[in-house]
C-alpha cells in the first residue's frame, strides 16, 4: 500500500515537474531572446539603406579626425585596430579614402555622378536609378550613419577621385577582406549579395557591426539584411515557444 502511495505521489510530481519546465522559459533562453533583443537595437546592426533612411538632420554624437577624414568616434579605434593590422603586415599603401560623410556632401556626392551620367545620354530618371546603385540616396548612407569606411589603395583611384572593383584584385584588398571580422568590420556590399543590397559589388566598403557579429556573418555568408532578419526571425522562435 505504501510502496503504491510513493509511485502515485513520484509520477504526480514527475508530471507537475515536467508541466513547469514547458511552461517557464529556461534561463537560457531568456539569456537568448534578451542578448538578440539587445543586438537588434544596438547601433552596430542599424540597417541604413534604401529602405532604412535616417531620420532627417542625422549626424553622428561625436565626429573625430582620423587621418584626415571626418569619423564617427564610436569606430574610431576598432578602425585604427584594423588599419594599423594591415600596415603590419606590409600594406603600406592602404588608406581610408571616406568615412562620415554629412548629408550635404552625400548630396554633392549624389549629384555629382548622376549629372555625369545625363552628360553622357541618360534621361534624369536613368541616371537617377543608375546613381542611386552606386552611391547612396542622401539620408540612406552609411557613410553619414558613421559606421562606415571606404578603404583603398591610391594606385586604384582615378583622375575623378572614383574607387574600382580592380582593387578586388590586389593583396591589400586580399588581407583586409580576409581580417575584417576580427576588428568588427564587414565587407558591406557583397558580390553576391547586390540583389539583396541594391548596391554594386564595392570591395572597399566595410560596415562596423563589432566583433561577434561580424565573426557570425562572415561565417553565415549573411550581409547585414540577411543577419537582422535572421536575427529577428530567431526572437520570433524564442518568443512563441
Ligand atoms: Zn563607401
Amino acid at each position: 500500500m505504501i510502496k503504491q502511495i510513493i509511485k502515485i505521489i513520484f509520477v504526480f510530481l514527475s508530471i507537475f515537474w515536467l508541466i513547469s519546465c514547458s511552461l517557464v522559459p529556461s534561463n537560457a533562453n531568456i539569456k537568448r531572446k534578451q542578448s538578440m533583443q539587445t543586438a537588434l537595437e544596438s547601433p552596430e546592426l542599424r540597417l541604413v539603406s534604401q529602405s532604412h533612411p535616417l531620420p532627417d538632420g542625422w549626424t553622428p554624437d561625436e565626429i573625430v579626425e582620423f587621418e584626415g577624414n571626418e569619423i564617427n568616434n564610436a569606430i574610431l579605434t576598432p578602425l585604427e585596430d584594423f588599419v594599423n593590422a594591415a600596415r603590419k603586415k606590409g600594406h603600406t599603401k592602404i588608406k581610408v579614402f571616406s568615412a562620415y560623410r554629412s548629408y550635404e556632401r552625400q548630396v554633392r556626392v549624389f549629384n555629382n555622378r548622376l549629372e555625369s551620367f545625363v552628360a553622357s545620354g541618360m534621361t534624369e530618371e536613368e541616371a537617377r536609378n543608375k546613381t542611386s546603385t552606386m552611391i547612396a540616396v542622401p539620408g540612406t548612407s552609411e557613410h553619414q550613419y558613421g559606421y562606415a569606411v571606404d578603404i583603398c589603395i591610391s594606385d586604384i583611384v582615378d583622375f575623378y577621385g572614383e574607387l574600382h572593383e580592380a582593387f578586388a584584385a590586389t593583396k591589400e584588398f586580399n588581407w583586409l577582406n580576409k581580417h575584417a571580422h576580427k576588428y568588427g568590420f564587414v565587407l558591406r556590399y557583397g558580390k553576391d549579395k547586390t540583389e539583396i543590397t541594391k548596391i554594386i559589388y564595392e570591395p572597399w566598403h566595410y560596415r562596423y557591426v563589432g566583433k561577434e557579429h561580424a565573426k557570425r556573418m562572415r561565417k553565415l555568408n549573411l550581409c547585414l539584411e540577411e543577419y537582422v532578419e535572421k536575427l529577428q526571425s530567431d526572437l520570433k522562435t524564442i518568443n512563441a515557444k
